[in-house]
């Protein structure tokens, strides 16, 4: 018999999931029935361990920054995204509402993704680190490696076709390249998932794809100088993820 009470009361625990995490479930399913069969024989579905990822990161004291937060600010979008957006660290308006780019830099990231044709909703948008470093400042290497496992998992369940990295430090991060911004945008690149974060592309010598180019906030400060090459690399972007989505 269809269990009406126990389908309301998983609807309810993800939609109180969704306030608390901004992990979307997008199975109409029971709870369960996505379950996926890894390696080692069945995992939970991913949405379930994304939200329990979150969870994590709401709780972590890895580093001093937890100190100074209000709220740690995980990310959120739709856990099937294609493209994973990964920005620097939450600034003012993100730590006080616990959501990526919700600040002047996030209106024009908004508006960035319209220009290519997507919502924040069918994306993921995440950052290096998840707790606001003190007057904004770039986060320290020290921040950037406790915080490496949450981002590395995150991309390893949300498995996106191409990751766009927002800026120097998301580029240098991901990338693991000494190169800056400058040197790293306008051209696709690979991150190489390290074998124990769960990732299908794992152990393969492909990697994910990756486009970095400058940071929304960057060109908030110097349109001038940026906003050609953050559109240039927008259509990389957009042609590219065209291109291999077609390929599918
Ligand atoms: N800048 C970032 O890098 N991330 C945010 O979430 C907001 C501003």
């Amino acid at each position: 018999m269809y269990d009406i009470r126990g389908e309301y009361v998983r609807l309810v625990g993800d939609t109180i999931d969704y306030i608390k995490t901004g992990v979307r479930s997008t199975t109409t399913e029971p709870s369960g029935s996505t379950a996926r069969t890894g390696p080692k024989g069945p995992t939970p579905p991913k949405d379930k361990i994304l939200t329990g990822l979150v969870k994590e990161v709401l709780q972590c004291t890895r580093c001093g920054l937890h100190r100074g937060r209000l709220n740690a600010v995980p990310g959120e979008g739709s856990i099937d995204a294609d493209i994973l957006f990964i920005g620097e660290g939450p600034g003012k308006m993100e730590d006080i509402k616990g959501m990526p780019f919700v600040g002047k830099a996030g209106q024009l990231l908004t508006k960035m993704l319209a220009a290519i044709d997507l919502t924040r909703e069918e994306v993921y948008i995440t950052n290096v680190v998840k707790c606001r470093p003190p007057e904004n400042r770039t986060p320290l290497p020290e921040e950037i490696e406790q915080c490496l496992p949450f981002l590395q998992k995150q991309i390893a369940f949300i498995d996106p076709l191409v990751i766009c990295c927002l800026g120097g430090p998301a580029a240098g991060t991901v990338l693991g390249l000494g190169a800056g911004i400058t040197k790293l945008r306008g051209t696709i690149h690979r991150y190489m998932p390290p074998e124990d974060s769960g990732s299908n592309s794992a152990g393969s010598s492909h990697g994910v794809p990756v486009v970095a180019t400058y940071h929304p906030a960057a060109v908030l400060r110097f349109p001038e100088k940026y906003k050609r090459s953050v559109w240039n690399d927008l259509k990389l972007l957009r042609d590219f993820y065209r291109d291999i989505s077609e390929k599918r």
